[in-house]
């Protein structure tokens, strides 16, 4: 028997029967989505009332002084003073070592939690299946659950089951919803920016966590990047605390490669005048985050976390300079240019840039983008410019923020007529409990937000997925080969990206098929780092339950990890 299987059985046996039924109240779940959300519009009002929710009230009521946790986790293994690592140790000395994703934690006295909080050591992400429960007061609904009913919902259900597994949580009156923000020179349309000033205009945090850019820093030393040629310090991420909309917008725009964010946890518990905390952050983070012993710690009054998608990030601001310049052929001399990037839903990536014609005022130069098909990448190129952590990963929808912004699951640019333009370009909102309806709901009253319709997509992704994996210079390295050296000749990449653009999946359903090919082929990895019983417990429940999916069904992805299995050093 397969131990994949093995463990599904022994966790079918450990659920209790409850959860598979669909009880009258998840059947209502159900029945309510798709309906409620449509009551939000501008001028509702924004409430000011507290979810009991995250992690329970009583946490966010804790005295500041009280810095004890309540819960005792791992007391004994405290120090009395904790050591914050130096990060130019990053990764040897981290305890995650080179799967550590640079989350920030360990550059604090924070690392006194690190054992039950990192997302790469102990349980890993696995920790999702618990913290899910304790941050939303829900589990998602898991496809397995349903495939082992035999009663009437079974069919009826199958797609919603489906989707939850992949997407996590939603609030009960929320489907997934295409918006727009409102900010001006951001990543996509700004709805995380405009969400997070809306939250402090409105009076409901005091501060906001972000990543800005080194170079926004007002002492950062600009000589030193023309000594550094290719450093590209406006993608260099700097977590800050923003008090002020001017600090807000420093976060603008994503910064590709791993990001501190949990840097200035210190910072934040001392500062008296923080009782109320908005963090945005990527799902790595974000479960360090929400980890009780580190919410103890911090014993703030109120915390809501924005999160963002996040898949591939790249382990350096030098590696994805590197990217740019040797994967995606960007002329070096253009790279302080270059405003970001991303993998796109026409299988192309946009290198977005500013023409340079202007005052030399990045912000008001006009915005030009330069398309490159992933058949055209070289091979192996992917190795560097992707972090070991996120080979390690199962969060790509980030499973325990209030509220999620992404973009795969919004239509194709192309189709809505904006020529691809990201700035005009609709984002994925994904609410997941009472605080992410609050921040809608502010973002709304603050007319920073505008919610165009629900999502939806069509076409099947499964095979898209296996053979996305097959294809994958990663892959072919875990079992010996060496990934190509070139990709297609850019003019027949682009047809080929035409192609399986118009045949291939849309919208939500190509979301599915990023997510499914992101869980396949990092459980390849894991099962080829750790073995298959340390990698297969680093995952949550229902990234098992995808990959058993793919296991029970597909015969080609079922020889890849034998391959991959057989090949691995013990
Ligand atoms: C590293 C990374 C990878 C991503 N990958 C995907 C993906 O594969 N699929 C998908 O659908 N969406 C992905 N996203 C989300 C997407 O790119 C946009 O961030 C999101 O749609 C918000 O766009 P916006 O215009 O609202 O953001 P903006 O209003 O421009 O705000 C950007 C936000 O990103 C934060 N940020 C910037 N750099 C980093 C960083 N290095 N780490 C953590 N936070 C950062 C800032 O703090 C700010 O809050 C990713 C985001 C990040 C940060
Ligand atoms: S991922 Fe974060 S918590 Fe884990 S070792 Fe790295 S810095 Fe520490
Ligand atoms: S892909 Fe995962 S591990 Fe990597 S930065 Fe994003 S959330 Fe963190």
């Amino acid at each position: 028997m397969r131990p994949i299987l093995a463990l599904f059985l022994i966790s079918v046996l450990l659920t209790p029967a409850s959860a598979f039924f669909l009880n009258d109240d998840t059947t209502r779940k159900l029945m309510n989505r798709n309906t409620s959300w449509r009551t939000l519009t501008p001028t509702a009002t924004a409430t000011t009332s507290r979810s009991s929710m995250m992690l329970g009230a009583s946490r966010f009521t804790s005295n500041r002084t009280n810095n004890n946790n309540a819960n005792g986790i791992n007391s004994s293994r405290r120090r009395s003073s904790p050591k914050p690592i130096n990060a130019k140790d990053w990764p040897q000395k981290f305890p995650a070592k080179e799967h550590c994703s640079k989350c920030g934690l360990c550059e604090t006295t924070f690392v006194q939690h690190v054992d039950t909080s990192c997302a790469f050591i102990g349980k890993g992400m696995s920790k999702i299946d618990d913290l899910e429960s304790q941050v939303h007061g829900t589990t998602r609904m898991i496809q397995s659950q349903l495939q082992s009913t035999t009663d009437q919902y079974q069919d009826q259900y199958q797609d919603q089951y489906r989707h939850n597994t992949r997407f996590g949580v939603l609030h009960d009156d929320f489907p997934i919803m295409l918006v727009k923000g409102t900010e001006k020179n951001a990543q996509w349309t700004g709805a995380v920016t405009s969400i997070a000033i809306s939250m402090l205009e409105r009076g409901l945090v005091d501060a906001v966590v972000c990543i800005a850019s080194a170079s926004s820093d007002s002492d950062y030393n600009h000589e030193h990047d023309h000594q550094n040629e290719g450093r590209m310090s406006q993608l260099e991420p700097k977590p800050i605390i923003a008090k002020s909309v001017q600090d807000i917008l420093r976060g603008r725009g994503v910064k590709p490669s791993l990001a501190p964010s949990l840097a200035v946890l210190d910072e934040i518990k001392h500062d008296p005048s923080i009782q109320r905390l908005l963090f945005c952050g990527v799902g790595c983070a974000v479960q360090a985050f929400r980890s009780p012993a580190v919410q103890d710690d911090l014993g703030l009054k109120k915390v809501y976390v924005l999160g963002t998608n996040c898949a591939d990030n790249s382990p350096s601001s030098s590696a994805s300079a590197d990217f740019i310049s040797s994967g995606l052929k960007v002329d070096k001399g253009e790279l302080d240019n270059v405003k970001g990037y991303e993998f796109m839903q026409d299988f192309q990536v946009h290198v977005k840039k500013s023409s340079g014609d202007g005052d030399g005022d990045n912000d008001s130069d006009a915005i030009v983008y330069e398309k490159i098909p992933y058949f055209s990448l070289p091979g192996k190129i992917a190795r560097s410019s992707i972090a070991d952590s996120c080979l390690a990963c199962f969060d790509y929808t980030n499973a325990l923020a209030d509220l999620v912004v992404g973009y795969m699951g919004a239509p194709l640019a192309e189709s809505n007529g904006t020529g691809g333009a990201m700035d005009t370009s609709l984002q994925t909102l994904t609410v997941r409990n009472e605080s992410g309806k609050e921040m809608v709901e502010a973002a709304l009253v603050c007319e920073r937000l505008e919610v165009i319709r629900e999502a939806s997509g069509t076409g099947k992704w499964q095979d898209f997925a296996v053979q996305t994996v097959a294809a994958d210079g990663i892959v072919a390295e875990m079992i010996g080969k060496l990934p190509n050296e070139e990709g297609m000749p850019r003019w027949i990449g682009r047809i080929v990206a035409k192609v399986v653009t118009a045949v291939g999946p849309k919208e939500m359903n190509f979301a599915s098929y990023s997510i499914d090919y992101h869980i396949l082929r990092n459980y390849l990895h894991v099962i080829s780092e750790w073995g298959e019983e340390r990698g297969e417990a680093s995952m949550p429940q229902y990234a098992k339950t995808i990959v058993r999916e793919y296991l029970d069904r597909n015969k080609e992805f079922g020889e890849l990890r034998d391959r991959v299995l057989k090949t691995r050093r013990p």
